[in-house]
């Protein structure tokens, strides 16, 4: 099949190359210049696992394409997949879906013969059938439907995710569309579960579902202040309630609160969405708001950790929003770090194994960026570890705590093993233990 994707980020490049991969021809379109020249010069635009080369592999092979010209890409294809950005929107807190109509807008004057337009950003109910009248209005003649296709994709797997997806849902209200879209994942059959509903209900699910999991981090890490104060540990607790199959043990890791590009724009999206038709999401509303405090608690715990330093510096391992990821969109860490520097008392050193050039781009002033974990925590008070990269876990602790003025950690990610880091002499806190206040 030929298909068009409007937006090449972090799910619009990874489902370009999967596609391309099974065999389609695949057009990537965006509007950012220098991100088309670097994607055709065979430089890849962001790190995900695996994804480099299959991308190469694709881009030689001739499959896989990447312009700033919509037509080019519009016109042929059988089905359009619209993957732009739908970010907060600063004063209604709504989805801001400014992105999305605009590609629509852009999109309809180049269609031509049936074509599929599927909405695989995260957008509020209701949108699909906007996108259809501003289709229909600004090309009354083009033949085509409006298809919901939800990504679920986690980042840091989205090559895995791709290619083992949990269940694929698709939002159509037409048999026609139903038969396109069963057409383009026809490699799954058999594979995963398909899920046909109508186009509102594929839109509320990715919300439900995105709102569901972020209140299940915002349960366990208000069970992990819990244990804290009562003597249990968080980690024996999640894994006696994970192992609950109606439970399951995934998204009860406790940590510093949760971020990404998601989870806080969805939950806030979900919120305004639901007031709108009259309903208080109380659930989600209270996770929203804790999940914030959360994280300035969190600076002031490592403020107070080296509280009676006269002018701390202290280590940060760690500045995507999670491991795996070079995105420090929203990350809890940048969100801590922004907040400690606030007092202008605590300095900061800090590293990530792929995300500094980003971190750079959104912080600058105050900020140390080091070359690995130990040149962060070089004659440092304080070591945190604020995102879980495997590559921390297996850190030197010797090395570390010669290259330490004072041996301390507080682990936020309850990543290291405990036993081993106290067992090497480090005065070690984490999150849901009773030390860790
Ligand atoms: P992103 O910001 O990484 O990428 C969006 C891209 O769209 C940008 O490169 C931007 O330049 C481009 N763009 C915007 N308007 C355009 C236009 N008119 N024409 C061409 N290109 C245009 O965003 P993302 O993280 O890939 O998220 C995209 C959507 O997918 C969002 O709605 C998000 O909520 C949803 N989603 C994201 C993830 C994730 O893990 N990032 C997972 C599931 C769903």
């Amino acid at each position: 099949m030929k298909i068009a994707i409007i937006g090449t980020g972090y799910v619009g490049l990874p489902t370009g190359v999967g596609l391309a991969e099974f065999g389609n021809d695949v057009v990537c379109i965006d509007k950012i210049e220098q991100k088309i020249t670097d994607l055709n010069a065979g430089k890849i635009t962001l790190y995900e696992d695996g994804l480099e080369e299959l991308f190469i592999k694709n881009k030689n092979s001739g499959k896989l394409k990447f312009t700033t010209d919509m037509e080019s890409g519009v016109e042929q294809a059988d089905v359009v997949i619209i993957a732009v950005g739908t970010p907060t929107h600063p004063i209604t807190k709504e989805a801001d879906l400014k992105y999305i109509y605009a590609a629509a807008g852009e999109l309809a004057q180049y269609l031509a013969g049936y074509t599929v337009i599927a909405v695989k950003s995260t957008v509020p109910v209701g949108t699909g059938d906007n996108v259809e009248d501003i289709i229909k209005t600004s090309n009354p003649n083009a033949d085509f439907d409006v298809v919901s296709l939800p990504e679920f994709l986690r980042e840091g797997f989205a090559v895995e995710d791709f290619f083992n997806p949990d269940r694929i849902v698709i939002g159509a209200n037409s048999e026609r569309a139903k038969a396109k879209i069963a057409e383009l994942y026809t490699p799954f059959n058999g594979k995963t579960n398909f899920l046909y509903v109508a186009r509102r209900s594929s839109e509320a699910i990715k919300y439900a579902a995105n709102s569901f999991l972020a209140v299940k981090v915002h349960y366990i890490n208000e069970m992990a202040d819990f244990c804290e104060r009562s003597g249990a540990d968080i980690d024996e607790v999640a894994k006696g309630m994970g192992l609950d199959s109606r439970l399951g043990a995934k998204f009860l890791q406790p940590g510093p609160g949760y971020g990404g590009s998601c989870f806080p724009k969805d939950t806030t999206a979900m919120v305004s969405m639901a007031k709108g038709h009259g309903v208080d999401l109380n659930i989600v509303e209270t996770a929203v708001k804790q999940n914030a405090l959360r994280k300035i608690k969190m600076a002031e715990r490592i403020c107070n950790a080296v509280k009676e330093v006269e002018k701390p510096t202290i280590g940060v391992l760690g500045l995507t929003f999670k491991g795996g990821t070079d995105d420090v969109r929203e990350s809890p860490a940048m969100e801590i770090i922004q907040e400690i520097i606030k007092s202008e008392r605590v300095s900061v050193k800090a590293y990530d194994p792929k995300g500094l050039d980003n971190a750079k781009s959104i912080l600058t002033d105050g900020i140390y960026y080091a070359k690995n974990a130990y040149d962060a925590c070089k004659g440092t008070d304080l070591c945190v570890v604020l995102t879980e990269w495997v590559d921390f876990k297996e850190i030197d602790l010797a090395k570390l705590k010669e290259v330490m003025n004072t041996p301390s950690i507080m682990d936020l990610r309850n990543l290291l093993d405990r036993d081993t880091v106290r067992n090497a002499g480090f005065k070690y806190s984490r999150i849901g233990e009773a030390d860790g206040n």
